[in-house]
Formats: structure tokens, sequence, C-alpha cells
């Protein structure tokens, strides 16, 4: 009884902070500072040379703080705690998901590579790979949920030595689809030689970082837009990496060089978000499932895309299973009819707020075909059901009679 592996719910008030450090305070001030004095020339040498690779830490040689944009004790206790959910080497907290995102793209690949990709990704992740990282000589190569480990290797017959990323958004957004990360693991190491190594990088925003841990299933990297659930309030903006320290050496070097790291007030925000996130993301995935059976039931609705209600014996059931620990917070449904009927359904709402993100404590309702992935192309849209009929819900921790009060009365409308 000496010793205990404390749950990552534990130490989430505590982990990585030192009170003495702070004068006793409980709770880790917002350091709103550009730089940190050192004591002697010889201290602020010996940081410089941990911080700039030309020297390994002494073995309990803590990394010194130089100046903000390296680091700032709001963002690397936050760092600490993040790593625990994933049971990630690193982690490096960024200000937005997108500057996540495409901070791991610029790191991972060069002129003429080729990015294989998971369809659909997040708007603002498709519109980097399509539009943007093309200018850099890099194309992306989308592969769906239905498409096998051989279909997809079909996709880059003749070019599989440029391929040096494999990314994936699992579960997609807004149909719950979900993508088979061994598969995605077993593609990446088939495309790898001695000298070329294909990473593997998941989105883990819909699922993390409580119910899907990519790293257990043969991820490289987590990215993660801290926005929706670790933030959990709609009140900030901001994002994450995690991995093992030999590819994050790599981003966080990138990140200090553009200079896209979160500030202080941020860290301290998403600490406080922290400490709440088990109970937020538990409530919100109970609500979802009676909203889930109401929604199934009621005559003006066609098709519920919910992981809950998954048939057993799919192969989408099968992959649930392995990879993920719960059917999480995220529901779409078909509503009968079309765009017209799922407008009058969206502003007849009382409780719920139209608006787009996810995660938060409020629950949330869109249109996905008008409004999130309107920049989907219309082909690419009819493949992936995102039809004029969609409407996406974020549960939120809300009374659950009260979101199925305001679905009922709204629908009654329509
Ligand atoms: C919101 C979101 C992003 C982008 O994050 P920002 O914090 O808005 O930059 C990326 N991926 C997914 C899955 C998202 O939901």
């Amino acid at each position: 009884m000496m010793n205990r592996e404390f749950h990552p719910e534990s130490l989430m008030m505590t982990h990585g902070y030192k009170p003495e450090l702070s004068e006793g305070a409980i709770k880790c001030p917002i350091f709103q500072t550009s730089t940190f004095v050192f004591k002697s020339a010889e201290e602020g040498k010996a940081f410089f040379q941990v911080a700039y690779g030309q020297r390994e830490k002494e073995p309990n040689e803590e990394l010194g703080l130089i100046y903000s944009r390296l680091n700032n004790p709001d963002l690397q206790i936050l760092e600490e705690r993040l790593c625990l959910w994933d049971e990630a080497d690193e982690c490096a907290v960024f200000e937005s998901g997108m500057s996540a995102i495409s901070t791991v793209m610029l790191e991972f690949l060069r002129p003429g590579d080729i990015l294989l990709y998971s369809k659909p990704v997040y708007g603002g992740t498709d519109h980097f790979v399509n539009k943007v990282l093309p200018q850099y000589g890099i194309k992306g190569i989308g592969f769906t949920s239905t498409q096998s480990k051989e279909e997809i290797l079909e996709l880059v017959k003749g070019q599989e030595e440029n391929v040096k990323m494999v990314y994936v958004e699992t579960p997609a957004n807004p149909t719950n689809a979900l993508f088979d990360l061994q598969i995605c693991r077993e593609v990446a190491d088939k495309l790898s030689a001695e000298d070329k190594e294909v990473v593997v990088c998941v989105d883990n925003t819909y699922m993390g970082p409580l119910w899907q841990h990519p790293l257990k299933h043969g991820a490289d990297l987590i990215v993660y837009s801290a926005t929706k659930y670790i933030g959990g309030h709609s009140d900030l903006i901001a994002g994450a990496v995690l991995g093992k320290s030999k590819h994050m050496v790599r981003v966080r070097t990138l990140r200090t060089f553009l200079g896209n790291m979160a500030g202080p007030w941020t860290g301290w925000l998403l600490m406080r978000s922290l400490e709440t996130l088990k109970v937020r993301m538990t409530k919100q995935a109970e609500n979802t499932i009676q909203v889930a059976d109401f929604l199934q039931a009621h005559p003006k609705v066609e098709k519920v895309y919910y992981l809950g209600h998954l048939e057993e014996g799919t192969a989408q059931y099968e992959i649930f299973k392995r990879q993920l620990n719960s059917a999480g917070a995220m529901i779409s449904f078909d509503i009968k009819g079309g765009e017209k009927e799922a407008f009058t359904f969206l502003n007849n709402l009382k409780l719920m707020k139209l608006a787009v993100s996810l995660g938060s404590t409020e629950s949330l309702a869109e249109h996905p075909a008008t409004m999130t992935h309107s920049d989907v192309s219309a082909e690419d849209r009819a493949l992936l059901e995102i039809s004029e009929k969609l409407v996406r819900i974020s549960v939120g921790v809300e009374h659950y009679s009260d979101i199925i009060w305001d679905i009922e009365q709204a629908l009654e409308k329509v």
C-alpha cells in the first residue's frame, strides 16, 4: 500500500505543479511574463543547450525556463497533464487545433511528398491539405472508411516511395464512420523503408482524450483541437500534439520557430478545464444514450448516426469494440424531408444553440451540408452521406430530459 498509480482524473488538480515555487498558492498562477530571469550566466547557457538540442537533459534535470515562446509554466504543466490521458511521452500545446495540424504536416512533409488522408476530414484540415499544401508541391490522396488495406495501397501504386504520412480522423465528422487504426498502421509500415519513416497521425478531437487512445493502436502522433472537449466551455481556441519524444522534439522545434504556441492565459484556462474533463465527458456520453434512443424512435427521424447503435457483428462494430471505450457524445440524424425540414427544426430549438463547434458544456446543433461541410465537393458529400436532411448534435451536460423536450418540440414544428 506504499505506492499507487493514480488515475488521470485524480491528478488533474496537482500533477506537475509545485506550490512552494509560487508562494504556496494551491493553484498554478498565470505566469503572464515574456521572459525568465537566470540565476547566473552559466545557468542561462545550460538552459539554452538543452532547449536547442545541443546536449541531452541530465537524468532528473528539468527544462529551464527561458522565454515564453519556448516554454512557460502554464503550458509546461498543462502539457504534462495532457500526457497522462493518452500515455504519451510528450505534448506541445498550440494556439489552435489548426496550428497543431498544420505544424505537424509542415514538419513531416516536404515538396514531392504524398499524404494519405481519411475522408471526410475537418473542413479546415481539408482546405489545408487540398488548397495550401499543393502550393508547396505536396499532394493529398484521400481514402474512405469502406476501403480495405489493399484498396488504400492501390491508390498510391507507382508512387509508394513518396508517401510520408497517413493522417486519420476517426470517427469521421459528421457521420461517425470509423476507420481501423490497425489497417492505417499496416499501410504506413508497408510504405516505410529503412531510410524513410511513414508516420501515422490521428486527429482525436471527436473522442479524446477520454474515449479513444490512438497511440495504443499504432499511431505515432495525436492532434487535438483543444477548443472542443479539452477546453469544453466554448470560451477559447487551442490545440495540442502528443506522441513519442523522437517525433515531439521535431514538432516542438517547429512550434518554437513558427511561434504558434498558446499563451499563458489559454494554458491556465485549459488546466482549469482539465479538472472537470472526466465528469463533463462522462455526463455528456450518458445524456447522448438517452437522446439517441429518443431520436431513433421518433417518426420524423429517418436515420440516426450514433456509435451506440452499431449492429453487433458488423465490421464497424468490431472496430468500435477494439478502438473505443464509449459511444461518445456526437450524434447526427437524417430528418424526414430535406433542407427545409432541417432548417425548421434548427430554427425552433429553444434550449440548444444553433452553432458549429462541439464538445462543450452546452448542447449545439448545426446543418453540416450548408455549414461545417459546405466546402466539401458535392460528389464527396453524396459519397459520405452528408445530405440536405442531415443534422448534427453535440450533446452537452444539461439534464437529458430538457434536451429531449427541446428536440421533441422543435420536431413538432416540422
Ligand atoms: C474544430 C476542429 C479542428 C480545428 O480546431 P481549431 O481549434 O478550430 O483550430 C480540427 N479537427 C477537428 C476534428 C475539429 O473538430
